[in-house]
């Protein structure tokens, strides 16, 4: 392999993803890259995969993903020369449930927005498409134009060939068996003889986890057991298609969790089944370490509801004799999505790896892949497949639950106010029996367990009634009165797992001056940040606290941990330290008119009278925290800083000093309604690499004065190019439900804009929207309208501030 030995990246696993990755490295010109696959290409997942495309995701990257994945496939075997069987069939995704339309209709207007015509069919406009389909306890469907099937292998092959036109190379049987890290560069082991490489991306499949080991990072991940069941030649079908012209498309009952394929005058069926079966999931059952080409024994009993329930849907199906059944292993990361991006706390290497719907999304995640390796960011905002949203404290009892309940709802919805159940209770914070005792109900946020609402008696707690895409549940009354606590007393947030990095050294401000878009607060105050990349798009925002000249505090979002760190590392001067004191600190909100009577009361030394953006130590209950005046929930209000140990102690003195003031417990979902009339944006929601800093409405936190910073070149061209949209604030007249993520912006007959949150404000009494316009419609007042699950309602556009005390006078009392 002497001609191997070197390359400038090195991918490892030749299935559908490694080959995208290849492929699109070479076409962006990073054409030395080899891969090394232990077996035959498609030797993992790929070579049994059923090879349905989907573009459907309730997920705008993953859309994204798959919408480009689609229209690669179409134009690819010309385009290498490697012929494809590419059926773009279409697909019927049935829906059982108002719910469940309701979430195709917003599915219609994502893709819409993303260029593609998914449209509803009605019961009768079913059959049109399907004819052998038992419709009468359907509300409807989701037809997706785009959707089919393709060769898994003939893909694979098709992006290898492609890649090695442009100058890649493919090294097949040579698995990688050890790495080490030189200092400037990755030497891998293998049968074959040494391979050094600049880059190496793991792109095991299922092996993933094994192969993260060889360069100590360990993958969150588990493998499942999937099957699909091939049905023999149906007459009536051979009739029908050759009668036609066309295959059926493509069904998906995804109520009864299956989908459903013509497969040449036959069917496949698929289902997602629950109860479901892991594999390689406890020391006594590890992983081959080799399964190439290898199967699971059938195992039909557990799929007999689905197969009855698919012969009922469609009775034609009950006509056909089962030929063969592929019982493959699947790899899933706790959420079910992949990982594709830069390896956390590893030095030149990238992961594309994890993938539970590979074939349809491995033509995006090349594309993705090579956009992080070569230009070091992605078009598109890929932070729901970023390898760095799981922090690490994810163990392989979570992985494994968390694998079986996402394997078990593969087809399930996302309700705004619902949380899943399994993997729960993994990281809790220091008063969690003091908050539960209250009543809270519970939501993760990496893994620490956060009071969403506090629940009062006779609220209906069941997690059946928190499945609903309307504004009003049970926890609603209570959210209005934790809001109202807030507006006119005080209200206590008990928020664990804020990240926070200390930044020291000579010349730790004049760096980090240099890495945001606006000002240093001086010391003794505290200030938000923006930080850009050299587009000037968001990438992060922080807190920063200057504690001395070059004595720094960043705290920002507990699942941006690893996101920041990286960042900040990545670009750190030499000389200038950076400490993650995450897992040292925890963290109380305390706002509200009255809080600095709460605080008073406690006996605190603090000096109440300074004003806000300051910040201070001081005791509380003979424990030091940190005071700083601010508060998300736009209210008079102090975040209380304390070590871990002192937390308790705390609580309990402020609760105690707060009880006669009216002091009452709120949760996230207040803290969301709270911060949207505020305006307050949310990292990855409002704020994210799909924006610039001036979209993002952030120009008064750009320091246009300051020589240099990152992304200031970029910005600058915008601003004198204009702003095409810009962050708006719209309150909607919206009756019975919020608008969703990306809910649509219209004007008449064109979309001009999509919200980025949508909620209930409480204490203005209105549904807000807070999202992207075009610029020239983003003038108070102006009408427009957005569209919630399908139906448009009429919205207001309102000046560019907070829509609650809009000049700060209660935050600044
Ligand atoms: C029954 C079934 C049906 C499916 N149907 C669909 C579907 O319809 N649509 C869809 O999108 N997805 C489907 N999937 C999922 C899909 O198969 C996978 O997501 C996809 O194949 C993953 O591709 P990959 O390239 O990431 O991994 P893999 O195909 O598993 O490739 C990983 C490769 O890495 C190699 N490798 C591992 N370790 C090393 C090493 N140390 N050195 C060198 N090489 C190494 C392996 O040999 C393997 O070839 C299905 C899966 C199953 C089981």
């Amino acid at each position: 392999m002497a001609e191997f030995a070197q390359a400038r990246v090195v991918i490892i696993g030749g299935g559908a993803v490694g080959a995208s990755c290849l492929y699109h490295l070479a076409k962006a010109g990073w054409t030395d890259c080899l891969l090394l696959e232990k077996n035959e290409l498609t030797a993992g997942s790929t070579w049994h995969a059923a090879g349905n495309v989907p573009t459907f995701s309730s997920s705008w990257s993953i859309m994204n993903m798959q919408r480009y994945s689609a229209s690669l496939y179409r134009g690819l075997g010309d385009a290498v020369g490697y012929p494809m069987n590419y059926h773009v069939t279409g697909s019927v995704r049935l829906g059982h449930s108002k719910e469940r339309l309701q979430e195709f209709k917003r599915v219609v207007g994502m893709g819409r927005y993303q260029g593609m015509d998914l449209t509803i069919l009605s019961p009768d406009e079913i059959t049109s498409r399907y004819p052998f389909l038992e419709t009468h306890d359907l509300t409807g469907a989701l037809y997706d134009p785009y959707d089919g099937d393709i060769d898994p292998a003939q893909l694979t092959q098709a992006l290898a060939t492609g890649a090695r036109k442009l100058g890649a190379k493919v090294e097949r049987f040579c698995p990688v068996t050890a790495a080490r890290w030189t200092g400037a560069e990755w030497v891998l082991t293998t049968p074959k003889g040494e391979v050094r490489a600049e880059y190496v991306v793991n792109a095991g499949g299922y092996y993933a986890a094994q192969v993260g080991a060889m360069f100590g990072r360990r993958v969150p991940m588990m493998v499942m057991s999937h099957q699909y069941l091939l049905f023999d030649t149906i007459p009536e079908l051979e009739a029908w298609t050759k009668e036609v012209g066309h295959k059926l498309p493509l069904l998906r009952d995804v109520d009864s969790s299956y989908y459903l394929r013509q497969e040449k005058m036959g069917f496949n069926l698929g289902p997602y089944e629950n109860p479901c079966r892991a594999h390689w999931a406890t020391p006594d059952d590890p992983m081959p370490d080799d399964f190439s080409f290898q199967l699971f024994p059938d195992d039909l009993d557990r799929l007999e509801w689905h197969i009855n329930d698919a012969m009922a849907r469609v009775p034609l199906l009950a006509k056909a004799n089962l030929t063969k059944v592929i019982n493959g292993p699947i790899p899933y990361t706790p959420d079910g999505n992949p990982l594709i991006g830069p390896m956390p706390g590893v030095p030149n290497a990238f992961e594309a790896c994890v993938f539970t719907f590979g074939i349809c999304q491995a033509g995006g995640a090349g594309k993705v892949l090579a956009e992080w390796m070569t230009e070091g960011a992605t078009e598109w905002d890929m932070w729901s497949c970023d390898p760095r949203r799981f922090t690490g404290w994810e163990d392989q009892d979570y992985c494994v639950k968390k694998g079986l309940e996402v394997y078990g709802h593969e087809y399930g919805m996302h309700f705004p106010h619902h949380a899943w159940p399994e993997g729960r209770m993994k990281r809790l914070s220091a008063v969690h029996e003091r908050t539960a005792a209250l009543g809270a109900q519970f939501g993760p946020y990496n893994g620490y367990e956060r009071a969403l609402w506090y629940a009062r008696p006779g609220d209906d707690v069941s997690e059946a009634a928190q499945r609903t895409w309307a504004r009003k549940g049970p926890w609603f009354g209570a959210v209005a009165a934790e809001c109202a606590a807030v507006r006119d007393a005080c209200g206590i947030l008990d928020l664990p797992g804020f990240s926070r990095f200390r930044l020291t050294g000579a010349g730790a401000a004049e760096w980090l001056l240099h890495q945001i878009t606006g000002k240093l607060p001086s010391v003794g105050r505290l200030g938000l940040a923006y930080f850009a990349d050299d587009k000037g798009r968001i990438v992060t925002e922080m807190s920063v606290a200057r504690i001395g000249e070059d004595d720094i505090l960043l705290i920002t979002a507990s699942t941006a941990q690893l996101h920041d760190r990286g960042w900040l590392e990545r670009h750190l001067a030499p000389g200038l330290s950076l400490t993650d004191e995450s897992a040292d600190w925890s963290c109380q909100i305390l706002t509200g008119p009255k809080a600095r009577d709460v605080l008073a009361a406690t006996g605190t030394d603090a000096d109440l009278a300074k004003g806000w953006l300051t910040h201070q130590t001081a005791h509380i209950a003979g424990r030091e925290v940190r005071l700083m005046r601010v508060s998300f929930a736009g209210e008079l209000g102090w975040e209380i800083h304390t070590r871990l140990a002192d937390t308790p102690a705390v609580w309990d003195a402020v609760m105690a000093a707060g009880k006669p003031l009216g002091l009452k417990p709120f949760g996230m979902f207040a803290l969301n309604s709270l911060r949207v009339e505020k305006g307050y944006r949310t990292w990855k929601g409002d704020l994210s690499t799909d924006y610039t800093v001036l979209q993002g409405g952030l120009e008064r936190f750009v320091d246009w004065a300051k020589p240099a910073f990152r992304g200031k070149q970029a910005l600058a061209a915008e601003k004198q190019r204009g702003v095409t949209k810009r962050f708006a604030t719209l309150v909607i007249e919206a009756e019975a439900h919020d608008p969703p993520y990306m809910a649509t912006i219209w004007q008449g007959s064109q979309v001009v804009g999509e919200l980025t949150s949508g909620y209930w404000g409480h204490r203005v009494g209105a549904c807000i929207g807070l999202g992207m316009l075009k610029a020239d419609l983003n003038q108070p007042g102006q009408a427009v309208e957005v569209e919630i699950f399908g139906q448009r309602y009429p919205a207001t556009v309102k000046d560019d501030a907070p829509l609650w005390d809009p000049k700060n006078e209660r935050i600044r009392a």
